[in-house]
Formats: structure tokens, C-alpha cells, sequence
């Protein structure tokens, strides 16, 4: 495995492995698989419902805690965020059956925003987290959290993919020494991206799939991929990305796929602002 170093010396694998959308009673054998399959980067969320069985994974699963890098979410919270903010973390914890985080990411860049980051600079600095990061800031709410706060956030994990790649926005991020990571780095499929005529025409010069060369292509970027799937034999497949390397020109080619604009969220809507801001968790 590949590891990067964020802005505070913490080593984080390049490749992992996401469960959004694996249904609670599924996520323990799917994580369980990916641990046997060599992932050692797990990321989740409050907000997945399913830090349970991730955590129940992780224990049966035999790995050495250390050999770990677990990463939970926390969702917005009202203001004033510094007591919920906390309450919130030792749930995740508690859930995942853990007693400290890699990495804790604020989910979205929406309600107490600073009473979330504080509380969690001061989780960061208790050890609680070993690093502290956030996900779905676009650059101007990046740099006012960056300019505003004392910690800056080693990862933001932003939608980038084949069809929105983010380049401009990751040499920003380099700037300022934080780490991005991808949400969504198959586009869940939209586009049909696994039967892509590029992506298939350049991984047939490897004998590799259209998946193989979307992780080969982000993780070359230097960009942290946590692709998802329920199915073994594909979790086997999208870890088997280091054995090749694409050509300047090949990447020049998936660069050519860009359409600079979400698949997804576009965190500027104002419909997905009031969707997304207006959210709480029952718990
Ligand atoms: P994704 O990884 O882009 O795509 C997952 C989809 O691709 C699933 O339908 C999966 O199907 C399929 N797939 C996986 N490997 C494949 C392969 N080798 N060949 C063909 N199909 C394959 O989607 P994602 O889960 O949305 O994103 C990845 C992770 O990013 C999430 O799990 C989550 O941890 C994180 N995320 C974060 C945010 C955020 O707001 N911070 C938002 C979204 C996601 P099967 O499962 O049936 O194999």
C-alpha cells in the first residue's frame, strides 16, 4: 500500500475502502471481505447508519488497531455546536467500538460550522482524532475556515471523479497543505462509467477494467480513493491498482472526460443547501 502524509505527519493509505449506501445488516460481512482483501482504510459516517457493524467488523476481523485508519463523519449540528459536537464524536466511537479516530471529518459545510471545527481542534489536540478534516467545502468556505482557525483541516473529501475531476481545486488544496479525497471516484456509475469507451480502450492495454484505471488515475494524482462495493470478487479488483502505471498521455486523455460540474450535490444549489443544511440525525 501507498500512504500519503497529511499537514500534521499522520500516514494515510491512498487507496480505502467507503460504505455509504451498504445497508446496516450487510456492512460487517462487506467490510469483513474488504479487510481480507488487503483494505486497511475504512470510511464512514454518522450519518450511514452503520458505524455498528463497521465496528463489529473491525473486531472480528482480527486486524491489528494499529495497522488501521478508521475515518467517521460528523453530521451538522445546531448551534452552539461545541457540546454536540462531542456527544456526537463519543457516539461515532462508541458505535465503531473504538477509542480514538484517524481521521474525523465534518460532513458538510453547513450549520454551527466553527462550533463544529473548534470542538473538534479540540479533539484533535486530546488525541481523540489523530487528524481532523472536513468534506464538501468549496475553495471559499475552505479558505475562510483555513484563515479563520487554528487547525488547518488535513483532508477534504469532495466529489472527484472522470467527469469532475477537481484539478484546479487540488492544486489549491496542495497550497495549503491539505489532503483531498475522493467521494464518489466510480460516479456510483452515472455516466456509465465501468463500459466508458476511453477507460475500457486504455485499460485494455493493461488487461485492466474501466474501475481499475479510474483508482489507477485518481491515486497517481495523488488523490485518496475509497471506492465502494458490496461484491468481493470487486473489492479484490479495485485494491489490484498498483501494478501498472498509466502514461503522461493516458492520463492526458482522462483529463479530456472533465465536465467541471457535480454528478451529485452541487453544494451551491441553494436546494441542495436547504436539503442538506436543514438535515438532522435521530440519535
Ligand atoms: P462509488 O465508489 O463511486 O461507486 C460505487 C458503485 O460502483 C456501486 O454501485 C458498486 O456496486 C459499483 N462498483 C464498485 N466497484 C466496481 C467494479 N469494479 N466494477 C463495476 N462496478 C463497481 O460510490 P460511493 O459509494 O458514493 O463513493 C465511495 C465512498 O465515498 C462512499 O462509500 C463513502 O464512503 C464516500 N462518500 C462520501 C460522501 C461525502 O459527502 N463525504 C458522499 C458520497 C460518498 P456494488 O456495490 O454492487 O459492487
Amino acid at each position: 500500500m501507498q500512504y500519503v502524509t497529511l499537514n500534521n505527519g499522520v500516514e494515510m493509505p491512498l487507496l480505502g475502502f467507503g460504505v455509504y449506501q451498504i445497508p446496516a445488516e450487510d456492512t460487517e460481512r462487506a467490510v469483513f471481505d474488504a479487510l481480507a482483501a488487503g483494505y486497511r482504510l475504512l470510511d464512514t459516517a454518522a450519518a450511514y447508519g452503520n458505524e455498528e457493524a463497521v465496528g463489529r467488523a473491525i473486531k472480528s476481523s482480527g486486524v491489528a488497531r494499529q495497522d488501521l485508519f478508521v475515518t467517521t463523519k460528523l453530521w451538522v449540528q445546531d448551534a452552539p455546536a461545541q457540546d454536540n459536537t462531542r456527544r456526537a464524536f463519543e457516539t461515532s466511537l462508541t458505535k465503531l467500538g473504538l477509542d480514538h479516530l484517524d481521521l474525523y471529518l465534518m460532513h458538510q459545510p453547513f450549520g454551527d460550522v466553527y462550533g463544529q471545527w473548534r470542538a473538534m481542534e479540540a479533539l484533535n489536540r486530546e488525541g481523540g482524532a489523530r487528524a481532523i478534516g472536513v468534506a464538501n467545502f468549496y475553495p471559499d468556505r475552505l479558505i475562510d475556515l483555513i484563515v479563520n482557525n487554528e487547525i488547518v483541516p488535513a483532508v477534504n473529501q469532495v466529489e472527484t471523479h472522470p467527469f469532475f475531476q477537481r484539478a484546479d481545486y487540488q492544486d489549491l488544496m496542495r497550497e495549503h497543505g491539505v489532503q483531498i479525497q475522493s467521494w464518489g471516484g466510480f460516479a456510483e456509475g452515472r455516466n456509465d462509467l465501468f463500459t466508458n469507451p476511453l477507460l475500457t480502450g486504455i485499460g485494455e492495454e493493461y488487461g485492466k477494467s474501466a474501475a481499475q484505471v479510474v483508482l489507477r488515475w485518481l491515486t497517481q494524482r495523488g488523490v485518496v480513493a475509497i471506492p465502494k462495493s458490496v461484491r468481493a470478487e470487486r473489492m479484490v479488483e479495485n485494491f489490484d491498482v498498483f501494478g501498472f502505471r498509466l502514461t503522461d498521455e493516458q492520463m492526458a486523455r482522462v483529463a479530456t472526460l472533465d465536465t467541471g460540474a457535480s454528478l451529485f450535490f452541487d453544494h451551491r444549489d441553494l436546494k441542495i443547501v436547504t436539503w442538506l443544511a436543514g438535515r438532522r440525525l435521530d440519535s
